[in-house]
């Protein structure tokens, strides 16, 4: 009756560090999905942050530029103006730099 017992006891113990390895596995997996799911919202923010494209143009300069242009980067941050409309930028008198043109 004892044997038993022990025996018992054995196998409870064992299913339980099983359980606590299924959950640690389990939390793994739930962290890997997370990233997935962070992935994939970050593809689909994509096409629509490329769409929000801004231009811009220095205040002492005369071209406009797309905002990942490098001279658009080296533009300071004190002499920067944002346009979210081409056409804007270009109707207060600004050039479209080449690397409007590519586009
Ligand atoms: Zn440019």
């Amino acid at each position: 009756m004892r044997q038993l017992e022990i025996n018992m006891r054995e196998s409870f113990n064992l299913a339980k560090t099983d359980i606590f390895k299924l959950q640690s596995d389990m939390a793994e997996l739930r962290k890997g999905q997370q990233m997935i799911m962070n992935l994939l919202s970050r593809i689909k923010a994509g096409p629509k942050t490329s769409s929000r494209k801004t231009y811009v143009a220095s205040v002492t300069g005369k071209k406009v530029h797309e905002s990942n242009c490098p001279f658009a980067k080296n533009i300071k941050p004190k002499n920067r103006l944002m346009y979210r409309k081409k056409s804007v930028a270009l109707n207060t008198g600004y050039k479209a730099c080449e690397c409007m043109k590519r586009m």
